[in-house]
């Protein structure tokens, strides 16, 4: 028996917890809830420490199974020798993106510039697809559903008060 089935609003109060400080964050114009950085700590190429690009911190949309859609950040760390860009499952190198072998394993998913998945929600959504399920805007639906992403003549609101500032649909 674990703790959370002994005493089930723990759950909830992380949750809460996430949301506040992901709120709080947000308000400071920096969402920090979620922070996607390589562990990479050395160049790829020249074994040189890598060094942390503050002015390239960028917000994405993250798409979470459990949490619903929220902001958070995505670092860069840069090797100057070798300009070589390490971001959270990829490098980039002359312009050219290269994906880490081990990046479906990372939480996150980066699959855009400014979008990151919970690889969970991936797993999830590509299983349901496989096995022929659902469609993809079925299973968009869902997920919009019971996050409370309800559209309203064109416009995205949320019904309740989960968020302070509108949360992005799951595009479809
Ligand atoms: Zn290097």
């Amino acid at each position: 028996m674990s703790l959370l089935q002994l005493c089930p609003s723990l759950r909830e109060t992380t949750n809460e917890q996430f949301r506040e400080f992901h709120d709080f964050t947000v308000s400071c114009g920096q969402p920090l809830a979620t922070v996607l950085i390589t562990n990479r700590q050395t160049c790829r190429k020249c074994k040189k420490d890598l060094t942390v690009l503050e002015n390239k911190v960028h917000v994405v949309v993250v798409y979470h199974s459990e949490r619903g859609t929220y902001l958070g950040s995505r670092v860069t760390k840069h090797c100057k020798k070798c300009k070589i860009y390490e971001h959270y499952g990829f490098w980039t190198e002359q312009g050219k993106k290269h994906l880490d072998s081990t990046c479906l394993e990372n939480t996150y998913l980066l699959s855009s510039e400014d979008t990151a998945f919970h690889t969970s929600l991936i797993r999830q959504c590509s299983n349901l697809l496989v096995v022929g399920a659902v469609a993809f805007s079925t299973f968009a639906t869902s997920y919009n559903r019971r996050f409370g992403y309800v559209k309203q003549s064109g416009t995205t609101e949320l019904n309740d008060s989960v968020h302070s500032k509108p949360a992005k649909r799951m595009k479809r």
